[in-house]
Parts: C-alpha cells; sequence; structure tokens
C-alpha cells in the first residue's frame, strides 16, 4: 500500500513563518495542473506494483484549484495507478476558501477528508502570523464543514507571541467545541529567511519562547487525551479509526509518491525532490523530464530515518526490526545510546520497543538525533 501526495504550489498571501514552497501569482495555474497530471501519469511504472491507498493534496493551498481542476487529477490517478476501492482522498483546505457552496460542492466529490488551516482562533495570532482569514471566517466554516465531513482534521499552532495560556486553552476548547475527530498542532518556529525571522532580528516583535511552547504543548495533550483523543504521533491526535492513514504510511516508512514543485518522493531506499520551482517544474515536464534530485540511502541513513519517525509515534522503535532489518549491531549501539535517556526518564523499553516517555516527548526530536549513527563512507 502506498500513497500519493501531490503539491499545489500557490497562497492567496504568504504566511510571516512559512518557508513552503508557494507562489502568490496564480498566473501559472492552468499550465501547472497539466504538468501535475503529466507528472502523475509518466511515473506511473514506479508503482506498477503497489496499490494507491491514499491521495493527498498538500501545498500551498490546494483549495485554490477549482472542484473541476481536482476532479481532473484524482481521474488521472484512478486511470493510471491501481487504487484501492475506498482511498482517502485529503485536501488541505484553508477557511477562506471554504464557503458553504463551496463545502457542498466538495461533500460531493471524491474528496473524503479535510485538513483546514485553521491555526488559531483569535484575530490577535491570526494578523501575527499573517494569515488570509479572520476569527470569524475560521468559525463559520467549521461549523458548515462539520455537517457535510465526518473526517476533518484542522491545524492549531501553539507557542505564539503574545498568546497566553489562558488564551491557548480557549483555541483548545472552541476547536473541541466543534466536535471533530483529528487535530494536528504545531509550535510557531522560526525558519530562516521568512518575515518572522526578519521581525524578530529586527527586534519589531519578541523571539518564540520554549518554555512557553512546551507548556502550551503539554496543556493540548493532557485535554485532547482527557478529551478521547489518541497522541498517535508528536504533532498529531486522533480519534479511534481518524488516524491520517497518508501521514501514518509516511511514519511507518511506507513508499510515496510526491507530485508537484517541491514534492518529495520516497520508495524505502531512495528518496527525490523536485525542483523547487514552478517556472522550472512545468518546463521540464513539458519537455518530457523529470525535475528531481535523487538520494540513495545508506544502511545508516534508514535507521536514522526510523529513529526519528518511530519516537514521535506511540509506534515506538522496534528492537526487532532493527535487529532484523539492520542488525544485531545496530540494536546494541541503540540500546547502549539509548540508556541515559531511560536513566532520566525519557526513554523506556517495553514489549521490545523503545518510546518516549510523556516527560520526553516534546524532546524526540532532539532524543532521536542522539541515537543516531554516523555515517563513516
Ligand atoms: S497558507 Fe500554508 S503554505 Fe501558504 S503561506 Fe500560509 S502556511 Fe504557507
Amino acid at each position: 500500500m502506498s500513497g500519493i501526495y501531490i503539491h499545489i504550489p500557490f497562497c492567496k498571501q504568504a504566511c510571516h513563518y512559512c518557508d513552503f514552497h508557494f507562489s502568490t501569482s496564480l498566473k501559472k495555474k492552468y499550465d501547472l495542473v497539466k504538468a501535475l497530471a503529466i507528472e502523475i501519469e509518466i511515473r506511473k511504472d514506479e508503482f506498477k506494483d503497489t496499490v494507491v491507498e491514499t491521495i493527498y493534496f498538500g501545498g500551498g493551498t490546494p483549495s485554490i484549484l477549482t472542484n473541476d481542476e481536482l476532479q481532473f487529477l484524482i481521474d488521472v490517478v484512478q486511470s493510471n495507478y491501481e487504487v484501492v476501492k475506498h482511498p482517502e482522498i485529503t485536501l488541505e483546505a484553508n477557511p477562506d476558501d471554504l464557503s458553504k457552496e463551496r463545502i457542498i460542492e466538495l461533500s460531493n466529490s471524491s474528496i473524503n477528508r479535510l485538513s483546514i488551516g485553521i491555526q488559531s482562533f483569535f484575530e490577535s495570532d491570526l494578523k501575527l502570523m499573517n494569515r488570509a482569514h479572520s476569527a470569524t471566517e475560521a468559525k463559520a466554516c467549521l461549523s458548515i464543514a462539520t455537517q457535510y465531513f465526518d473526517n476533518i482534521s484542522i491545524d492549531l499552532i501553539y507557542g505564539v507571541q503574545g498568546a497566553s495560556h489562558e488564551q491557548w486553552m480557549k483555541n483548545i476548547d472552541i476547536a473541541l467545541s466543534y466536535n471533530m475527530p483529528h487535530i494536528s498542532s504545531y509550535a510557531l518556529t522560526v525558519e530562516p529567511k521568512t518575515a518572522l525571522a526578519s521581525f524578530i532580528s529586527k527586534g519589531i516583535i519578541g523571539d518564540v519562547d520554549d518554555d512557553q511552547a512546551h507548556e502550551q504543548f503539554h496543556m493540548l495533550k493532557d485535554k485532547l487525551e482527557e478529551q478521547g483523543f489518541v497522541h498517535y504521533e508528536l504533532s498529531n491526535f486522533g480519534k479511534e479509526g481518524y488516524f491520517s492513514k497518508n501521514n501514518t504510511a509516511y511514519w511507518q516508512g511506507k513508499s510515496y509518491l510526491g507530485i508537484g514543485p517541491s514534492a518529495h518522493s520516497f520508495n524505502g531506499n531512495q528518496r527525490g525532490w523536485n525542483v523547487r520551482n514552478n517556472s522550472k517544474y512545468i518546463r521540464a515536464i513539458e519537455q518530457g523530464e523529470l525535475p528531481m534530485e535523487i538520494e540513495t540511502l545508506t544502511k545508516t541513513d534508514q535507521y536514522n530515518e526510523y529513529i526519528m519517525t518511530g519516537l514521535r509515534t506511540i509506534w515506538g522503535v522496534s528492537l526487532l526490526k532493527v535487529n532484523s532489518d539492520f542488525g544485531e549491531s545496530y540494536k546494541n549501539y541503540l540500546i547502549q545510546q539509548a540508556e541515559v535517556f531511560i536513566n532520566q526518564h525519557l526513554l523506556y523499553i517495553d514489549d521490545e520497543h523503545i518510546r518516549v516517555t510523556k516527560k520526553g516527548q516534546f524532546l524526540s526530536d532532539g532524543i532521536a538525533s542522539e541515537l543516531f549513527k554516523i555515517n563513516l563512507s
């Protein structure tokens, strides 16, 4: 089973914190959609031995495409790949694109999961982040979307400068009042070369505060677990039966095709990434070329990747898998490196799996890097 990710590289405006690939000019939208369809078609042999279980429109802002454009791309996948009978088809959407008419239209299409970029229900947070929607739009779109879609996820951002714990708790409560089955939540991160990084360096706004983010992460975790959500990945909480199939496949090391500019692909031992430029992407595809760079992963790279993703999830890192896939020396190394974190109650071993404790969860990426092996070749 595998997934197809389709990157839609357009946004109405640039959020201050964002370093994804997108353009705010829609001039090339038509050519881009055509190029996506061609890429889907020319790469079909890469998935000739597998069945597509999920299709994920990510971005950028995929809800900028019309329903006809989205359906066209789904049809191209369906006619070139073997697809399971009921694939999970997710659309990332922003509240300002989700009018009542649009939601109804989408609910009558093949799309069966919405991932809505709410980020906050407070105007002050949305302004600081330069989101294109208002708090009123966020609430209005959720009250309609939940009537037409059962499988909805929203994104929320914590650790925003000036957002008190009380405000964050209100955000969580408002989200819960819509009764959706999945929430993804991320700390506001300052990426280089973003507007946010520039405002902070010029002293226009203060820096993000790790302690604030850490505390707000635990407030979210405690509240959502109390409400029956499973914290199945560092940034993801879902009710049983509503975990993202697309992302779970990714965290479990399954293969995926990334279609579109800047999209990443993985086939088990190679990782590829498409050029991060819409014009170059379109030109190459029109000439029948795949504008992709490929890296072959060493055994050590694969081990490191497994440790990083495994520690972020409730499934943890299987010592049996490390032994069978990488060998006993890797397993022994892992146990030896993990010992210091076990003594600090940040990791624990249970049922032949290493997992992070509640105390270690927010720190899992840093802990994982201490368990990595270094490529010597
Ligand atoms: S809408 Fe999403 S992809 Fe577009 S700028 Fe904002 S965060 Fe980035």
